[in-house]
């Protein structure tokens, strides 16, 4: 059998497909000269040391899209095929991403907590929101899931304008400048990869544009959104709302941002379901299996398409 490095968990599922064809070892108990594949997942990736500690290393697959914490062009100059998950997650991100746009709007944390702690009672009805139908929402990265969240805000009747580095095939009004479109946005949702040519591209520029009326979301990388400044121009109120599931530091959330009353935070479970992971999980085997069987992948990432 195979000898596989597992960095990261996996669900059970997968645990008992991986066993059929590989010796599955863990960061703390492994030969380097025996690995021939990797399981890891968008997070931890692999970690430059890591890899060039294995010389008979063959393919890297990835439980998930997001590949920024993989050198792909490392593994791919010593003949390593790197492999990711997309497409079967389009739907359930772009599920997250309007849940926390709606989240926003709607003010659903302030008002879960308005009946709880008992202020309905006390207090009366609770202050009016706002309605996310009719909203102009700017999409930062109009790929896969960017095109998804587009066709699952079709219901709010949202005007969809977009901004990446080139023009795609759309209906949809393109901005070649993030900030520019940030000015004419009522929302900004972010679902660019991340990597060096998006780290912190949604700076404080970028975030007073989107002003103080403006909800930033941000499903994609903690890294394409500076931090310190979303904190500053949350508290000087030069923006309005940031529903987010990514953060620079995961697990760890400033305390800033957990204290804000105009936040929305999730634990980076943008694809986290039962259903979605167990589509990503098979994938990501799959993906494994075929390597040992012939050599090729089914879902490389694009820069090991060639492989
Ligand atoms: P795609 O490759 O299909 O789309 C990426 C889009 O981003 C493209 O439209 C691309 O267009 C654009 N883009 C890339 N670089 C830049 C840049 N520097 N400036 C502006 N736009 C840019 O990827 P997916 O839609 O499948 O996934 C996107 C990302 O979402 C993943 O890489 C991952 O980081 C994140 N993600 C987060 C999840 C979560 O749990 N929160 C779950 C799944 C994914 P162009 O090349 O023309 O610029």
């Amino acid at each position: 059998m195979a000898d596989l490095l597992q960095i990261g968990g996996v669900t059970e599922a997968m645990k008992v497909r991986l066993e059929v064809a590989f010796t599955v070892h863990s960061l703390e108990d492994y030969d380097p000269a025996k690995i021939t594949h990797i399981i890891t997942n968008g997070h931890d990736g692999v970690k430059p040391e890591i890899m060039n500690s294995l010389p008979n290393l063959k393919a890297i697959s990835c439980y998930g899209v997001g590949y920024d914490a993989i050198d792909v062009q490392a593994a791919k100059a010593r003949g390593v095929v790197v492999t990711h998950t997309p497409n079967v997650l389009n739907a359930e991100v772009a599920t997250t991403a309007v849940l926390l746009m709606l989240a926003c709007y709607r003010e659903i944390l302030r008002d879960d907590s308005y009946v709880r702690d008992g202020a309905w009672e006390t207090e009366g009805n609770a202050p009016l929101t706002r309605s996310a139908d009719n909203q102009t929402v700017g999409i930062l990265g109009l790929g896969r899931i960017g095109q998804a969240i587009a066709d699952k805000l079709a219901p709010w009747n949202s005007k969809i304008i977009y901004h990446t580095r080139t023009k795609k095939d759309v209906d949809y009004t393109y901005y070649d400048d993030l900030t520019a479109m940030a000015r004419d946005a009522d929302v900004l949702i972010c679902i660019t990869p991340g990597g060096p040519s998006t780290n912190k591209i949604v700076n404080a520029d970028v975030m007073e544009a989107l002003g103080a009326n403006g909800t930033l979301i941000n499903v994609s990388r903690g890294s394409v959104v500076d931090e310190n400044a979303l904190i500053k121009a949350l508290q000087t109120g030069k923006l309005g709302w940031a529903g987010l599931d990514v953060f620079e530091q995961e697990p760890k959330v400033p305390q800033a941002l957990r204290d804000h009353p105009r936040t929305v935070l999730l634990p980076h479970v943008g694809s986290g379901t039962v259903e979605t992971r167990a589509a990503m999980g098979n994938l990501t085997v799959d993906n494994l299996l075929r390597h040992l069987e012939d050599g090729k992948t089914l879902t490389p990432v694009p820069e090991c398409a060639d492989m």
